[in-house]
């Protein structure tokens, strides 16, 4: 990397100050936080609150890249998301409250589900799944999933997740790469009245594949399935006969606790390895205190478990915290556009983390669904998966925040395993569309190609200066690839492939992915801010910028420009869009062309695949799809695109 930096173009000076309401009665209070975060005594005062089986003898060994957390220690995960809670009332308070898509509800308390997982742990031992053999897991998001994730964790058999969305053939190469022994999945899933086959997707996917040995399958939607003999299991009759009393397997701290692959924007999907004694470290301290969790909460995560975002802040953090985890199986429109809203009304949530990709299609239906229903439980809203567009975190602080709740706007990834930018909501001052500044004992930086700092008010490349307890400790099955992506720039430091700024306050704004930034005449843009200039006009919803060969320019701005609900295209629109985005920025970011489009495509967990739009606009062949939503996005696109 040898370019010049990215270049900072927008200005954003609204700024929003928690309130002394807020604040008094926040877990975190005091700045100092900050301070205390800079010793490794932080990280080990964080490690005591979990439930160890033995002492670690050292914090941290580091041989970069390779790092090793509470090094020597023993505990168990699921131990500390269930056991440690049954000793008090805690046992009867709702660990999970599961919401149908059709409706039906489910409440599992912590002795519940301490006793669901500890008899499928047995379950999958009397069919031969042991310490270390990987399970991969394809369901809906039911309550069996966070079972079966725990179940493994108590075995110490590392889960490797599959999105239940993705198809058999994406299924079929994670099974593969990871040489499952087993496959847990359902007979099927709702999706807006109708009934995806997960069954037969595995069953497709399994074609000629000889590692796995067993198939337990969950019956949720009573469809029609071949068991085939020997190999799979009607996961109600093994747990028919399965004893409730499971000890927890004593775990190394360093022992793998899953692989899960990346969501497949930037290419092909990365095998992601974490670790048990860090990654919890990490994930239980930063659930506390980024959602400000209260024994009262109702907290939901509208993440899939399938994604790290599920991993993370729907199972892991919150259940070792204690947490009562609302669960959603569906989706936003079904039946109607307001379920969401009517659920949030329904079991009274005090805490709500969805992602930008969510928001800006609320935006797009328009504010009537949140305003017919009553959201006055809510006090805290939280953003995680793309950069969020200032004005997106406009609309969601004043029509589901009700202009009262903290927004956290939460930087991290897969590989992350913890969030690692992110306000405090207590202390931290808001700044639309930053994710403000690293959690204390991170250390993150904006840097130039050659690794060196940039100056407040530049923009660069983030970079991670320090290792963290819950960072991935390797690509599965591939170490070189590990070292080469996520080392191989500057020596010991980790490049998260993210392009950003920092102003004058030392907040940070994410720009976009390095791979996706546009050089206009010599000029470096990131995608992020000739977005949000766009997303700021009152007629459009969404937006997707990228850079099209350009034999004067280098490369030119082309803009894919999804409208509001209700809005025309007129043919002014185009050229006021133009304007609109070279009065907000610059003229060196007014656009070439403008594009309309009702869909962009997404991967199946909703972030723009700026990839594909280049590909498109370029009229080269499409590259990698299997990670994208809905296929038929790309072939209009492709079959409109004329200019
Ligand atoms: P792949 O690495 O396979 O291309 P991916 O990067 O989309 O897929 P994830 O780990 O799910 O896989 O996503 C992490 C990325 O999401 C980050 O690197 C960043 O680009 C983006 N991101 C996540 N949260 C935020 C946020 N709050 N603000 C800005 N960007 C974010
Ligand atoms: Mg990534």
């Amino acid at each position: 990397m040898e370019e010049k930096n990215l270049e900072a173009l927008l200005e954003e000076d609204r700024q929003f100050i928690p309130s002394e309401e807020f604040h008094k009665n926040a877990l975190i209070q005091s700045a100092d936080i900050y301070e205390q975060g800079q010793s490794l005594g932080f990280w080990e005062e964080q490690a005591k609150q979990l439930s160890w089986l033995s002492p670690w003898e050292k914090t941290l060994e580091w041989n970069p890249p390779f790092a090793q957390w509470f090094v020597g220690g023993k505990l168990n995960a699921s131990a500390n998301c269930l056991d440690r809670h049954l000793q008090d009332w805690h046992r009867n308070k709702a660990a999970i409250i599961f919401e149908g898509e059709n409706g039906d509800s489910q409440v599992l308390t912590y002795q519940d589900l301490h006793r669901e997982v500890s008899k499928f742990a047995n379950v999958l031992k009397a069919n031969g799944v042991n310490k270390g053999d990987r399970v991969t897991i394809y369901l809906p998001m039911i309550p069996e999933a966070v079972i079966s994730m725990l179940a493994c964790a108590r075995i110490g058999a590392p889960h490797s997740v599959v999105f239940g969305g993705f198809s058999s053939e994406a299924l079929r190469d994670r099974v593969i790469d990871a040489q499952a022994k087993a496959v847990i999945t359902s007979d099927g899933s709702f999706r807006r009245g109708n009934t995806i086959p997960l069954k037969d997707n595995t069953d497709i996917a399994l074609d000629g594949v000889d590692c796995v040995e067993h198939v337990f399958v969950i019956q949720r939607t009573k469809q029609t399935v071949q068991m085939k003999e020997e190999r799979d299991l009607w996961y109600h009759e093994e747990m028919a006969k399965a004893s409730p009393v499971c000890p927890a397997e004593p775990m190394d701290a360093e022992d793998m606790l899953f692989i899960l692959y990346t969501s497949g924007t930037t290419g092909k999907p990365k095998g992601v390895v974490h670790t048990t004694g860090g990654y919890m470290v990490g994930v239980s301290t930063t659930h506390r205190w980024v959602f400000d969790l209260k024994e009262e909460d109702v907290y939901w995560c509208t993440a899939d478990v399938g994604w790290i975002t599920g991993h993370s802040y729907i199972v892991y953090g919150p259940l070792a915290n204690g947490a009562t985890v609302l669960m959603y199986e569906g989706s936003p429109d079904y039946p109607n556009r307001d379920r969401f809203w009517e659920i949030v009304e329904k079991y009274k949530v005090t805490i709500l983390y969805t992602a930008p990709t969510a928001i800006r299609t609320f935006m797009k239906w328009g504010p009537q669904y949140p305003q017919s229903r009553d959201l006055s439980s809510l006090r805290l809203l939280g953003s995680v998966g793309e950069p969020i567009n200032p004005e997106a975190w406009m609309w969601y602080y004043k029509y589901i925040g009700g202009e009262r709740c903290p927004i956290v706007d939460t930087w991290w990834q897969t590989e992350t395993g913890m969030i690692m930018m992110t306000p405090l909501p207590g202390i931290t001052s808001l700044k639309p569309g930053s994710c403000t500044v690293p959690f204390p004992g991170v250390r993150i930086e904006v840097v130039d190609s050659a690794g060196h700092p940039v100056p407040k008010g530049g923009g660069g490349y983030l970079a991670i200066k320090e290792p963290w307890p819950a960072m991935l400790r390797n690509i599965y099955g591939d170490p070189a690839r590990f070292e080469r992506t996520y080392f191989g720039n500057w020596p010991g430091v980790y490049f998260p492939g993210d392009g950003a700024k920092w102003d004058k306050d030392g907040y940070f704004w994410i720009l976009g992915r390095v791979d996706d930034v546009i050089n206009v005449s010599g000029h470096r843009i990131g995608t992020m801010e000739v977005e949000s200039a766009l997303v700021d006009h009152p007629s459009v919803a969404e937006a997707a910028v990228i850079g099209k060969n350009h034999e004067v320019k280098g490369q030119a701005l082309a803009c894919f420009v999804t409208l509001k609900e209700g809005i025309e295209i007129t043919p002014d629109l185009e050229d006021e869009l133009k304007k609109h985005v070279a009065k907000k920025i610059g003229a060196l970011a007014r656009p070439d062309d403008i594009f309309f489009t009702a869909e962009l495509p997404k991967t199946r967990s909703g972030k723009i695949m700026r990839r594909l739009l280049r590909d498109i606009a370029e009229g080269r062949a499409i590259g990698d799809t299997t990670t994208l939503a809905d296929a038929s996005v790309v072939n209009t696109l492709k079959a409109n695109y004329q200019e």
